[in-house]
């Protein structure tokens, strides 16, 4: 027998205890967040859609605005997309707000929730990791959830080195293990208790070992090598680099609203590039700069430069849209965007003084917004 396999088949053997200890620690030490305290389906559902790829910390606000607004499935399911999406505004990945909003309706038409992890994993934009979370923690389905942090306990506890390619390929290899060790009294609380572990002790970087509730199970805490496990192939870097505009008049901004096709960004107001204004890029480039943003998104690092120009190209693409600064607060901007919009006004940098020269005609096609 493997290391790896004996150290999996040991964990296994003393799996009620493994849960006792788990289960302890986490009803005596658990965060006391909102969709916890007071559970029930629906605070389940918009709690795990807001958490995917976002911290609790910034969920916690729209969390309890959402709530304000939308209380249940049917409200949910009445609400108009564009109150949806402002609701949502910077939390990113719109299409999750989207999703939300098509599984409000669809379980609103239905009149019943499915109890399975199965049932959950039909509807729309419910992934495996969601659907063993709704389950399990509002239904009592026995699933389990694996995602990042489950993996990374799983992997340090049977000090498991093979070696992934990616999140999902480990996901796919520790899901047996996390399934065993799901404690069938309270599988909810215990894929809860392995959530908050892996946020609060068994974390990436310097796990708190000395102060684990499951220490004594763990082949990583005896070994002292946590930090080794797993073992994921480092994610290359793509850069890529985006050139936009900042074209301001009479008291409105020009902006590119998001067609349909744009999946996670669809309906939402952004600065728009250089193309979609008509622009040459290389051209708009050598114009005022007024701002420069670095941020990550999956696996780009995007390098995005706003420059001030006078007017839109004679030929704009489609999308193009005026809308009056004092309307900036009621249509829905991507996060950044609001963000940098709202820097730019606030420093003054606005004024048009790039590309174009003499004073801006009204450009045709283009909408007010
Ligand atoms: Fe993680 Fe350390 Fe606990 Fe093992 S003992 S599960 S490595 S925090």
């Amino acid at each position: 027998m493997t290391r790896k396999t004996s150290a999996r088949g040991a964990l296994v053997a003393r799996r009620a205890a493994f849960q006792a200890a788990l289960l302890a620690w986490y009803r005596a030490c658990r965060r006391p967040l909102p969709w916890r305290e007071s559970p029930s389906p629906y605070r389940t559902v918009v709690s795990e859609f807001m958490l995917q790829q976002t911290q609790v910390a910034t969920v916690l606000p729209y969390f309890a605005r959402w709530m304000e607004a939308l209380p249940d499935f049917e409200a949910l399911a009445a609400a108009p997309e564009a109150l949806v999406l402002k609701l949502w505004e910077g939390l990113g990945y719109y299409s999750r707000a989207r999703n939300l909003h098509r599984l409000a309706r669809k379980v609103a038409r239905a009149g019943s929730l499915p109890r399975t992890a199965a049932g959950w994993d039909e509807l729309p934009g419910v992934g495996p990791y969601t659907a063993a979370a709704v389950a399990s923690i509002a239904f009592g389905d026995r699933a389990a959830c694996v995602d990042g942090n489950v993996v990374r306990i799983l992997a340090r506890l049977s000090r498991d080195g093979t070696r992934f390619t990616d999140g999902a390929s480990a996901s796919r290899v520790f899901a047996p293990l996390a399934q065993e060790l799901v404690n069938p009294a309270d599988p909810g609380d215990h894929n809860q208790a392995m959530m908050e572990l892996g946020a609060t002790v068994c974390v990436r970087r310097r796990p708190s070992c000395p102060a684990c509730p499951v220490r004594g199970f763990c082949a990583c805490a005896s070994a002292g090598d946590p930090e080794a496990f797993p073992a994921l192939e480092a994610r290359r870097t793509e850069r890529r680099s985006v050139v936009r505009v900042w074209c301001e008049r009479a008291g409105a901004v020009l902006l590119h609203r998001n067609g349909p096709g744009a999946r996670r960004l669809a309906d939402l107001h952004e600065l728009p590039t250089a193309r979609q204004a008509g622009l040459d890029p290389a051209r708009v480039a050598e114009g005022p700069l007024i701002a420069r943003n670095i941020r990550g998104i999956t696996r780009f690092r995007i390098a995005e430069s706003i420059h001030s120009v006078r007017r839109p190209g004679a030929r704009p693409g489609p999308g193009l849209v005026w809308v009056r600064l004092g309307d900036l607060g009621s249509i829905a901007l991507s996060g950044p965007h609001r963000r940098w919009t709202a820097q730019i006004l606030s420093a003054g940098k606005g004024q048009a003084r790039g590309p174009g020269g003499g004073a801006p005609p009204p450009a045709r096609g283009l909408t007010s917004g």
